[in-house]
């Protein structure tokens, strides 16, 4: 890798955020008072941020509708330092999310991709420089995913490091989207039904942070032999597994690093402070070891807890216990 590459490329999907909320949740039939909150969202734009305020160059790539959120989206990205590469699909408006929070920071979601489904192969491929020359490309899947498959494909072909946030847990995954990451970031949801999907495994996501250990380990295994995969465990912390052959610098193939003891008001983005701090890490130093990144990723994921909102609650590198 030559000593210019520093860039994250991101890949994803922006929403705008239409966040209402309630005492109670509204039941079918209900109508209930709420305070409102519109802002930038979609987990391509929260991880862009994410890595750029971790302190990467980031370029993200996504599709717009012609409409007002689109103007935001450049007006964030601009004030982000976010070099945006924005695929304007007329007819169709911009990606959206209608969110409703009770008092205990449970919610309900409800999603409309509006532009972000139509990001397209073309696109994607116009955008070769960034990809194949970027130290990290980091992709989702809230875009199709022919277009992020192939997004991987020409990162990895440049000599990028590849990263997969595998959400949402719904999403359709093929195969090859799994062996062209060489790192996966599934929550204990997403690694569940990627289990059930591609390795013909039934386990529930709430036995994941008891497993931990060997049998964790052998699970990653199957799912994703040449891959390394770290299952993100909420206020548990992260399971780390790498394919034997490649352990980036760590000592040990499997380990689990804990989160910090935080005060916790709003999880919304902790995964996706997650895969993009872990991205402009390993960007950052890619000799360092992977355990460092990680440690990194999660402390900034922490603290993105603490604040309300998803994109513009990501905390900034220097905020993070030894950073530096
Ligand atoms: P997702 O948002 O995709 O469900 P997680 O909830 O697993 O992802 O969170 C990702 C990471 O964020 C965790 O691995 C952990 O490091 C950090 N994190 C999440 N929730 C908390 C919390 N309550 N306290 C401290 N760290 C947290």
């Amino acid at each position: 890798m030559g000593a210019g590459r520093r860039q994250v490329v991101v890949v994803g999907s922006y929403n705008h955020d239409h966040v209402w909320t309630t005492d109670v949740l509204p039941v079918p039939g209900a109508t209930r008072l709420a305070t409102y909150a519109g802002g930038p969202g979609g987990k391509g734009f929260n991880q862009a941020v994410a890595a750029a305020r971790a302190g990467a160059p980031t370029v993200f790539v996504a599709a717009l509708g012609a409409d007002a959120a689109a103007a935001n989206a450049r007006v964030l990205a601009t004030a982000e330092g976010i070099d945006l590469r924005d695929e304007v699909i007329a007819d169709v408006p911009s990606g959206a999310a209608g969110i409703f929070v009770d008092a205990d920071g449970r919610n309900v979601i409800a999603i409309a991709p509006g532009a972000n489904a139509c990001l397209s192969l073309g696109f994607v491929a116009a955008q070769q420089v960034p990809l194949a020359g970027a130290a990290v490309v980091l992709a989702q899947l809230e875009s199709p995913p022919d277009v992020v498959f192939a997004a991987l494909a020409a990162a990895r072909d440049g000599g990028a490091l590849t990263l997969l946030n595998p959400a949402p847990a719904n999403a359709p995954t093929r195969r090859e989207l799994i062996d062209v990451a060489d790192v996966l970031t599934p929550n204990e949801t997403e690694f569940a039904a990627l289990l059930g999907r591609h390795a013909q495994r039934a386990v529930s996501p709430d036995d994941l942070p008891r497993l931990r250990g060997p049998t964790l380990h052998g699970l990653c295994r199957e799912l994703a032999p040449r891959s390394t995969v770290v299952v993100t465990l909420g206020a548990a912390g992260c399971f780390v597994s790498h394919p034997e052959a490649r352990r980036r610098g760590d000592a040990e193939a499997c380990y689990a690093v804990d989160a910090d003891k935080v005060a916790t008001v709003d999880t919304t983005g902790a995964g996706d402070a997650f895969s993009g701090a872990l991205a402009a890490r390993l960007a950052a130093d890619p000799a360092a070891p992977f355990a460092a990144a990680v440690r990194f990723a999660g402390r900034f994921a922490a603290l993105s807890t603490t604040r309300r909102g998803a994109a513009l609650a990501m905390p900034r590198a220097d905020e993070v216990r030894g950073s530096s």
